[in-house]
C-alpha cells in the first residue's frame, strides 16, 4: 500500500509495447484532426467512421434492440453515436460521453467583403475566447458553407491543400509598434481590426470603385456560383491553416489547431466503436461549447434529452429512471500546468502534461460557481474502473483560486439529473491558434473512455 500519493508520468510507466500503442493512436488522432477543423468537418468524419463500423442513421420513432448501432447528426454539427447494449437500461442507465467539436476561430460577418487601399478584405467576428493578438500574421484557411438561392449548398475549403492560397491578418511592424506595445495585450489588437486579406488583383479594365473586390467576386462566382448577397446566407470561418505536427525531437507531443476539444472527441468515438461493453452507450460531439452551449446544436438544447427519451421509449424504459441511473463523462480539455506562468496555477492541484487523463471534480469560477461538482461516490467509482484497467490519470483544477476559471458542458448534462464528471486531456496554450498536447495523455483518455463504458 502506498501511503502517499505521487503523480506519475505516463511515458515513464509505459513499456515498449505501450509506447508503440500511444504513438500509433496519435497517428490516427492526427488524421481525424486534420479533417475536423470545424464542427461540420468533425461531424462529417464521425459519420464516415460510424458507417465503417456498421452504424446506420437514427430516427426518433424507431424501435431499437440490443446490438443496434445508430448515428444521429443534428443539423450537420452535433453528433450522437448510439449503441444499444444487452443490459437493462432502467437498472444500469446509459453510459454517456460528451466532447465538443467547435473550437475558437474567426467567423466571417454577414457582409464580409470590402476593399481598401488596393486590397480586398474579409471582416470577421471572433468566435469563442481568443487572445486576439495571436491571430495576426499567420496563414488562415477558409472553411464553411454558402447557401445559394433554391437550397443549393456550396461547401468551401481553401487553404488546407499544398498550393492553396491562404488568408492573412496583418500586424503592425515593431518599428512603429511603440504605442501598440504600451497597451495591454487585450487591447493591442482590437476585434474590428481582425480583417483578413482576401485578394489584391484588380479586375481588368476597372479603375473606378472597388476593382479588387470585383475581381474577387468574379473568381468566387466562377468557382462556386456565388454572388455577394449569398454571404448573408453562409457560415464561413477562418482557422489556422495546416496540419497537426509532432513536437520535440522524440515527437512526444502534438501541436495543432483545435485540440480543444477534438482531443477528447476522438478518444470517446474510438471507445464507443471498440468497447465490448454490455451497457448502452452514447457518444456525443457537441457544438457551441466555446460560446456557452446555446442553440439547437449546443448542450443546453433539449436534443440530448430527446435522444435519451426516444431510446428509452423504444426500449420500454422510463426515461426518468434511466437518467437517474446514467453516468456521463464530460470529456473536455483542462489547463496543463505551465511553469512559464506558474503563478496562476495551484501547483499541487494542476494537471500536468504527460501525466495522464485529467479528472476535474469541478470547473467554474468565484467560489465554485456555475459548475457541476462531481460527487465523491462517482469519483470513487471512476477511480476503481480506471485503476482496474491501468488508466494513467490525475486530477486537474483549472488554475489557482480566483485566478480566472472556465466551464464545460458538464453542468448542462448533470442538470438533467445525470451523474457527470469532467475527464479530459491537459493542454498547453489552450485556445491559441496552435495548442499543445501529449500523445500519452490522448491515449490515456481513450483508455479511460473504454474503462468507463464497461
Ligand atoms: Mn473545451
Ligand atoms: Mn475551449
Amino acid at each position: 500500500m502506498e501511503l502517499k500519493y505521487t503523480r506519475k508520468n505516463a511515458y515513464e510507466l509505459a513499456d515498449g509495447e505501450q509506447l508503440d500503442k500511444i504513438y500509433a493512436f496519435a497517428e490516427d488522432y492526427k488524421s481525424f484532426l486534420n479533417l475536423s477543423k470545424t464542427e461540420r468537418g468533425a461531424a462529417c468524419e464521425a459519420r464516415k467512421q460510424a458507417e465503417k463500423h456498421g452504424y446506420t442513421p437514427f430516427t426518433f420513432s424507431e424501435k431499437l434492440k440490443a446490438g443496434d448501432k445508430r448515428y444521429f447528426i443534428n443539423r450537420g454539427k452535433n453528433v450522437f453515436l448510439i449503441r444499444i447494449g444487452e443490459e437493462d437500461v432502467s437498472r444500469c442507465g446509459i453510459r454517456i460521453m460528451v466532447a465538443h467539436v467547435d473550437s475558437p476561430r474567426l467567423d466571417l460577418k454577414p457582409n464580409p467583403l470590402y476593399e481598401e487601399n488596393g486590397l480586398c478584405y474579409f471582416k470577421t467576428h471572433y468566435y469563442g475566447g481568443i487572445k486576439k493578438y495571436q491571430w495576426t500574421a499567420l496563414p488562415l484557411a477558409l472553411h464553411g458553407v454558402v447557401m445559394l438561392p433554391g437550397g443549393v449548398k456550396k461547401e468551401i475549403c481553401v487553404g488546407e491543400e499544398e498550393g492553396d492560397p491562404v488568408f492573412y491578418i496583418t500586424d503592425l511592424l515593431p518599428h512603429l509598434g511603440a504605442e501598440q506595445g504600451a497597451k495591454t495585450l487585450d487591447k493591442g489588437v482590437e476585434g474590428e481590426s481582425l480583417n483578413a486579406v482576401a485578394g489584391g488583383l484588380p479586375a481588368v479594365g476597372e479603375t473606378e470603385g472597388e476593382p479588387v473586390k470585383t475581381a474577387v467576386l468574379k473568381l468566387l462566382n466562377k468557382k462556386y456560383g456565388i454572388t455577394e448577397i449569398d454571404f448573408q446566407c453562409s457560415e464561413l470561418c477562418l482557422v489556422p491553416a495546416g496540419k497537426a505536427r509532432d513536437v520535440g525531437f522524440d515527437g512526444a507531443l502534438i501541436s495543432s489547431y483545435g485540440h480543444d476539444d477534438k482531443v477528447c472527441a476522438y478518444p470517446e468515438m474510438r471507445a464507443i466503436f471498440e468497447s465490448d461493453t454490455k451497457h448502452t452507450v452514447i457518444s456525443v460531439f457537441a457544438d457551441k461549447e466555446e460560446v456557452g452551449s446555446d442553440g439547437a446544436t449546443g448542450m443546453q438544447s433539449k436534443v440530448i434529452s430527446d435522444v435519451i427519451d426516444s431510446i428509452c421509449r423504444s426500449l420500454g424504459a422510463d426515461p426518468i429512471e434511466v437518467r437517474y441511473n446514467s453516468r456521463c463523462i464530460s470529456a473536455d480539455v483542462t489547463a496543463a500546468y505551465d511553469p512559464a506562468y506558474g503563478s496562476v496555477y495551484d501547483k499541487r492541484n494542476s494537471a500536468y502534461i504527460s501525466c495522464g487523463a485529467a479528472v476535474s471534480k469541478y470547473t467554474g469560477s468565484k467560489g465554485k460557481a456555475n459548475t457541476n461538482d462531481a460527487s465523491a461516490e462517482l469519483l470513487g467509482c471512476l477511480r476503481d474502473c480506471f485503476d482496474a484497467d491501468g488508466v494513467v490519470w490525475q486530477t486537474g483544477e483549472l488554475g489557482a483560486v480566483d485566478a480566472g476559471g472556465g466551464g464545460t458542458v458538464a453542468k448542462f448534462i448533470s442538470n438533467l439529473g445525470i451523474d457527470t464528471v469532467d475527464v479530459g486531456v491537459p493542454v498547453l496554450s489552450m485556445h491559441a491558434p496552435y495548442e499543445l498536447v501529449s500523445k500519452a495523455d490522448v491515449y490515456n483518455l481513450y483508455k479511460a473512455c473504454l474503462a468507463f463504458c464497461k
